[in-house]
């Protein structure tokens, strides 16, 4: 079973050297052929290192109205996965739409081994292979900048830089570097930095501080940013899950709530996601959640459903074709039971509904 506190020292040292992050290339990899089915939102790979998302489909396809027009006609939150967008309003000017965009690049390690992972195994294990490459910050924040140029004159407004992986906390001074370049840039205003973390990291993070390796302020300078939130994601809600989520061993499941409150307590807008719960064991948890961060907590949590990604569909269907279906039917319904034991959490509680909260102001209230 994986220690992903050692893997993570391991991966780190392979994925970070002079300064320099090694990306995921994704030619030839399932992931890009996800990428390609553009569905009308993702806008697909840029070259081999880069790619746009769009967090919320705008446009109605086939006869069908798009997420973000039924929202609209609707005011129904539920029917966003993604609340992205409104996270750089509490603090950066603009309309939701302008944080729409995401460019993304993808750090090559990771420290878990999800069975959901929707990157080819291969783009996360640290290894300089597969046409991975290594990158400064100059050269990515100047990537970012360039496609940023070329998009404005298609009228597309991109204003979100993604650092992804794999697991950016890997290497938290890439989030610190992009934010000085794009101050440098005269840029913080205007581009919000948005990045991930599987919450594996913490006692990773401070074995370097103690070493010396990371400054010990480094969280606490990125969160003097504005321009900065990170998407947090519980990977399981009982150690059982967890583990059977990471193939981590179970006694690593509260390094999670260890990592967020490392992060959390520093001042960074840390917005928690879970994937894959356990309906049994999601109020339990939900309440451990609440215990560190007080009543406000539980209106922060949301859930993230599983896509029939290309890599994820090959890694199951290596156990047999109807195992892969089964386990993708077992995903389905997890997150609906999910929903339902947070929709009644929700109301019990406090009389709203689940995602009725607006996060971004709790965040700011409860972190910053
Ligand atoms: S933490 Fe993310 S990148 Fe790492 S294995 Fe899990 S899904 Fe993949």
């Amino acid at each position: 079973m994986i220690n992903p506190t050692s893997l993570g020292l391991k991966r780190r040292d392979l994925v970070y050297q002079d300064s320099k992050l090694l990306l995921a290339n994704f030619a030839l990899t399932e992931q890009k052929a996800d990428l390609e089915k553009t569905k009308g939102n993702t806008k697909g790979p840029i070259g081999d290192y880069f790619r746009i998302k769009t967090n919320i489909k705008t446009e109605n396809k086939d006869g069908k109205e798009s997420p973000m027009n039924e929202f609209y006609r609707t005011g129904n939150k539920k029917l966003l996965m993604f609340d992205f967008n409104w996270w750089p309003l509490t603090k950066m000017e603009g309309q939701q739409e302008d944080f729409n965009e995401v460019f993304i690049y993808q750090l090559k390690g990771c420290n878990v081994n999800c069975n959901f992972c929707f990157v080819d195994r291969f783009n996360n294990n640290g290894a300089e292979s597969h046409g991975a490459k290594f990158f400064s910050v100059e050269e990515l924040v100047d990537s970012f900048a360039e496609t940023r140029k070329q998009k404005k004159q298609e009228g597309i407004k991109l204003n979100v830089l993604r650092p992804s992986g794999g697991e950016p906390s890997l290497v938290p001074e890439q989030w610190l570097a992009i934010l000085q370049e794009l101050d440098k840039r005269g840029l913080s205003s205007e581009v919000y930095l948005q990045s991930d973390t599987n919450l594996t990291t913490g006692h990773m993070l401070e074995q370097l501080m103690d070493k010396g390796e990371l400054d010990k302020c480094i969280l606490n300078k990125i969160a003097e940013y504005d321009n900065f939130g990170l998407l947090s994601c519980f990977k399981g809600t009982d150690p059982e899950r967890f583990t059977e989520n990471t193939q981590c061993n179970p006694k690593f499941f509260e390094e999670q709530f260890y990592s967020y409150n490392l992060f959390a307590n520093a001042g960074i807008a840390i917005y928690p996601h879970i994937v894959n719960p356990n309906s049994k064991s999601l109020e339990m948890f939900a309440d451990m959640f609440a215990a560190d961060h007080g009543e406000e907590a539980y209106k922060l949590l949301h859930l993230f459903s599983i896509g029939p990604y290309g890599p994820v569909k090959s890694r199951l269907e290596r156990r047999g074709e109807m195992y892969a279906l089964a386990k993708m039917q077992e995903w389905r319904e997890n997150y609906v039971a999910g929903e339902e034991v947070l929709e009644n959490l929700l109301q019990n509680k406090f009389g709203i509904a689940y995602k009725d909260a607006h996060r971004p102001d709790i965040v700011e209230q409860m972190f910053r």
